[in-house]
């Protein structure tokens, strides 16, 4: 194992859980990038890149991103310099090729640090993802009722036109869900498995799930 042991945190929960949310909170307060595949994902639509064009026909149906696709996109985006001490994870790994393949990745620094799974039941996801709005310039996510701008429709942070996601629909949403219970909560008991998984009340406000991840995150 290399001496450059590095900080990486695996986001774990369901879609609308709040990973997106805590990820770039998580951002500030430890200088650790957050890495959302989902967001390169729709940068890579937003600039029209081959990338993004081949994304869209899956994201559109809730499905996955093939993962040869996606785990090249992750390995790219791992070896900038601002990941040199580590990144958030949020929205990858999300079946167990990506899990095994990000393990693989991350040996050389020390493995996945820990993997919080963010509790919230579904019937809530729901209501979160059908009133989530996310910023056109800068990604901030805000919600309708939990969580609003100062300005309905407005970015608090930079003015950005705060949109509703293609994805965001309540037909798509249960795909997601689907795939969700399918491929990605195995994750769970892999993690668990491994001593990774720390489970965290994810019915909680923003800032107290940010408390509890924080005080895991600083312990490792
Ligand atoms: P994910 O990245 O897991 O899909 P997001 O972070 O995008 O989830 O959150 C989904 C929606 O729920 C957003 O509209 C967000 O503002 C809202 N949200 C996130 N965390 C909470 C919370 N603890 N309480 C209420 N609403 C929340
Ligand atoms: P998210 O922003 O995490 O909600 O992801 C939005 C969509 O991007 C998903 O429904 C997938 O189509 C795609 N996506 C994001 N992350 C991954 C991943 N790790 N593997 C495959 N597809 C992904
Ligand atoms: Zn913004």
């Amino acid at each position: 194992m290399s001496d450059r042991k590095r900080t990486y945190v695996v986001l774990l929960g369901v879609p609308g859980a709040g990973k997106g949310t805590q990820a770039k909170l998580l951002e500030q307060a430890t200088g650790l990038p957050q890495v959302s595949t989902g967001d390169i994902f729709r940068y890579n639509l937003k600039n029209q890149t081959a990338l993004g064009v081949l994304a869209k026909g899956y994201m559109d149906q809730g499905s996955l991103v093939p993962d040869d696709v996606t785990i090249r996109m992750v390995e790219d985006r791992l070896q900038m310099p601002d990941c040199a001490k580590g990144a958030i994870m949020d929205g990858f790994p999300r079946n167990l090729v990506q899990a095994t393949a990000f393990e693989q990745m991350v040996a050389p620094y020390g493995g996945v640090s820990v993997a919080p799974l963010i509790n919230v039941e579904d019937d809530e996801t729901i209501r979160r993802i059908t009133g989530r709005r996310t910023c056109r310039t800068c990604g901030t996510v805000y919600h309708l009722i939990f969580n609003p701008p100062l300005v309905e429709g407005v970015c608090d942070k930079d003015g950005g036109e705060l949109y509703q996601r293609d994805d965001d629909y309540e037909a798509t949403v249960r795909n997601r869900l689907f795939v969700y219970y399918k491929q990605t909560a195995p994750l769970v008991g892999y993690f668990y498995a491994k001593g990774l998984l720390t489970e965290v009340d994810g019915s909680k406000s923003i800032d107290a799930v940010q408390a509890d991840l924080l005080a895991l995150v600083k312990c490792k």
